[in-house]
């Protein structure tokens, strides 16, 4: 029965995919920011609505937030897509040295292959409705457009209106350098602004009415290094001055203003090392006899991982199989991996440790999945949150040569390849055909739950974003 389905999904995948290469072509071409993903998303929604999908826009009060669904009854499935890009990372498709793209009007880029993601996540959700319609199964798909995955916590705020609440599992991809089951493990984080106020004065003729917010950033920033000896090992403390009170010496700053963001291994960790942050705020506060306000800005669940779903998703990788490459595939990802140092080659080497001695230009094989013993990434995602409200499993497909780094003009340059195309469409194969495996067995779903539930340790899922703060274009 699976593989019949199986099989009856890759039909339908193939059939629809030049459309489908088509949309992340477009997507990658506008490259819109967090929160602003205005087209990206109707090209989406409006696909969806022509597939037959019921469409509800403007979810959790986003306007580029959107869930399609189809089916009717349990289990629900959901599938997780983004779309947004990374500023200023604008880059021309397949050149082989950082330049901007002629094509990209608004300087940014897709420097995290966000529009492979959305793009296979939408074509797996159609060939799910496509299964229930043909067999008469029972059951629901659903696709979730999540923005503002970039440093805005799209999915944390669409955990807080409660939007994945009824889900039975949810399943993502992210398109990498090689294929295999996403890292089991990442940071949560919280996000604040630390915003000093002082007296201003001229610096010489009467420092001493002055009090310098400038200051206080300076000494806040001192503070929470000396803190760094005492955090939780694998935690992270990064901050940027945002405002550093001007561009005159001589006037003692009356205003100045520190991003921080925290990371640690768990929400509670990161919570704890947040309250310490603050306290190290208030005491560079008063050393310099400022005001100080904070104000939250985000933040996001470390990610649980469920073994009974990673087990399933990579059975179905290793069906489907690697991205099918061809020589020109092979040659393009070579002249790649010329333009990486031989430490960013050593270093992605070092990250898949046994699994692969032999940096060729392409990662050709399914990297073998060992339950509970993933790596960690010391990064942060929002889809940790969906990951403590549901069964939640992820895997990488290989659409970059082996080496290129996330977040890099290589990344983005690469974006629009046949391997890109051929990784994405991977992807939808298996998230597709995990997805209807699902559907079909209770079993599984309750197994997976159980993990859930021994891992959040009977605790329920508390959304490390505050009732009260609002979204990051609110304010
Ligand atoms: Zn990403």
């Amino acid at each position: 029965m699976t593989s019949t389905c199986t099989q009856a999904a890759d039909e339908f995948i193939a059939r629809l995919s030049p459309r489908f290469i088509d949309l992340s072509d477009q997507i990658w071409r506008l490259a819109e920011l967090r929160y602003e993903e205005f087209t990206s998303a109707q090209l989406h929604v409006r696909m969806l609505e022509a597939e037959g999908f019921t469409v509800t826009s403007g979810v959790a009060g986003i306007p580029t937030a959107f869930v399609a669904e189809a089916g009717s009854g349990g289990p629900v499935i959901g599938i997780l897509g983004e779309y947004d890009a990374l500023s200023g990372m604008s880059q021309e498709a397949g050149a082989l040295s950082c330049a901007p793209s002629g094509e990209i009007v608004n300087g940014n880029g897709h420097g995290c292959g966000h529009h492979l993601l959305g793009t296979a996540a939408h074509l797996a959700a159609a060939a799910v409705k496509d299964h229930l319609e043909r067999t008469g199964q029972g059951g629901t798909v659903r696709f979730y457009g999540c923005p503002a995955e970039e440093g805005g916590s799209g999915k944390t705020f669409m955990a807080r209106a409660g939007l994945f609440d009824d889900l039975d599992a949810a399943l993502s991809w992210h398109p990498h350098m090689y294929t295999g089951i996403f890292p089991g493990q990442s940071l949560a984080n919280v996000q604040a602004y630390f915003r000093f106020r002082g007296k201003a004065a001229h610096a010489a003729d009467s420092p001493h009415l002055g009090r310098s917010a400038l200051d206080a950033v300076e000494l806040m920033n001192v503070g929470v290094n000396f803190l760094r000896e005492h955090m939780p090992s694998d935690s992270r403390v990064h901050y940027a001055i945002t405002n550093a009170g001007g561009m005159s010496p001589n006037v003692v700053q009356a205003y100045a203003e520190v991003l921080y963001l925290v990371r640690a291994p768990r929400n509670e960790l990161a919570a704890v090392l947040y309250e310490r942050v603050k306290n190290v705020a208030r005491g560079a506060a008063l050393m310099t006899d400022c005001q100080m306000d904070v104000v939250f800005d985000k933040a996001c669940s470390n990610l649980l991982e469920n073994t009974v779903l990673n087990t399933l998703v990579h059975r179905h990788l290793q069906a489907v199989g690697a991205p099918p490459a061809d020589e020109a595939d092979t040659r393009l990802a070579a002249a790649y991996q010329q333009t990486l140092t031989a430490e960013h080659l050593e270093s992605a080497g070092r990250t898949l440790g046994q699994s692969w001695r032999d940096p060729k230009p392409l990662f050709d094989h399914i990297r073998p999945y060992l339950p509970g013993q993933q790596d960690a990434i010391y990064g942060s995602t929002d889809v940790g949150d969906v990951s403590w409200i549901t069964p939640t499993a992820q895997c990488f497909t290989a659409c970059y040569a082996f080496g290129t780094a996330p977040h890099s003009w290589q990344w983005v340059a690469q974006g629009k390849s046949p391997l890109a195309h051929k990784g994405m469409l991977q992807a939808a194969r298996t998230l597709a055909g995990c997805a209807i495996e699902l559907l079909g067995s209770p079993d599984l779903l309750v197994r997976a739950q159980a993990e859930l539930q021994e891992r959040r340790g009977g605790k329920p899922y508390v959304c490390p974003i505050p009732d009260d703060v609002a979204l990051p274009f609110q304010r």
